[in-house]
């Protein structure tokens, strides 16, 4: 295998899921950048592009089969296999309701469709790429608040906070990690989830502390694991392992 992966970063179009594209081209590799919106991911990947990077738009709504089942068709045409999948695209929805009781099942419908069910039908769909490659690597966009143990730890700055369906979501996606990584112990393919930490996005509107090119970081080192790296872990800066 060549040096230069091929690596497909979902919600590549801003905050961290851009940073993580624009570090994985800055060291030499092809990022697909997957963004439900061609405007905003055609001109994500332009950016990357005028800084002289390997950047390509891939239309994926990972809430739309159908354009999952395109954008896998369209990368299996044009490079024949995955390295690497970061399954960075998320939401955090609340509609206002911060009490777990007001949540709605429109609401908590919707951020497992996006941050569960999606991660899912990505990673299913690429997967026959994945094992294409010599490496493949899947890298699962976690957060803290989806770890019992951190939740529940009173020295945290998050203890004690109701973390509704998101924290709920990224539960599921630590236990979807878990679950793959039995299932692919036998191959090259290594999955893990991480945690970029409280980061200043949207998500969150700017109220995170830490800056997005810092929280990729994980995310980054996770998608060029070598050979003897871990699988089914949950990971934070430093590739410092997180309960
Ligand atoms: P942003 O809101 O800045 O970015 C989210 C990205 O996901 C956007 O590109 C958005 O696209 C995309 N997205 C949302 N829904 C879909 C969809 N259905 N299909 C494709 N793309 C979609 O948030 P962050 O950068 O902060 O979040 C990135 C990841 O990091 C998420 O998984 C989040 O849960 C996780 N995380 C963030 C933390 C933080 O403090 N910021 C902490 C812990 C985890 P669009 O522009 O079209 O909306």
């Amino acid at each position: 295998m060549t040096d230069t992966k091929t690596i497909l970063v979902t919600g590549a179009n801003k905050g961290i899921g851009f940073h993580i594209a624009r570090g994985l081209a800055e060291q030499g590799h092809t990022v697909l950048v997957a963004a439900r919106s061609e405007e905003r991911g055609g001109q994500a990947a332009a950016t990357l592009r005028e800084e002289g990077l390997d950047a390509r738009f891939l239309h994926l709504d990972v809430t739309d089969q159908a354009l999952v089942t395109a954008a896998a068709k369209r990368v299996d045409e044009e490079f024949g296999r995955l390295d690497a999948l970061v399954n960075n695209a998320g939401i955090a929805l609340a509609d206002g309701a911060w009490n777990t009781s007001e949540l709605t099942p429109e609401t908590t419908r919707k951020v497992f469709e996006t941050n569960v069910i999606g991660v899912v039908s990505v990673t299913n769909a690429f997967l026959p790429l994945l094992r294409k490659s010599e490496a493949g690597r899947i890298v699962n966009v976690s957060s803290e608040v989806g770890s019992f143990t951190f939740i529940t730890d009173p020295n945290q700055p998050f203890a004690g906070m109701q973390v509704g369906a998101y924290g709920a979501s990224k539960s599921a996606l630590n236990m979807l990690t878990v679950s793959y990584a039995v299932e692919l112990k036998d191959t090259p393919i290594k999955i893990n989830a991480m945690t970029p930490g409280y980061t200043k996005t949207d998500l969150n509107e700017n109220q995170g502390w830490r800056a997005p090119e810092k929280s990729a970081k994980v995310a980054i080192d996770l998608a060029l694991l070598d050979g003897d790296g871990p699988s089914g872990g949950f990971f934070q800066e430093g590739l410092e392992y997180h309960a």
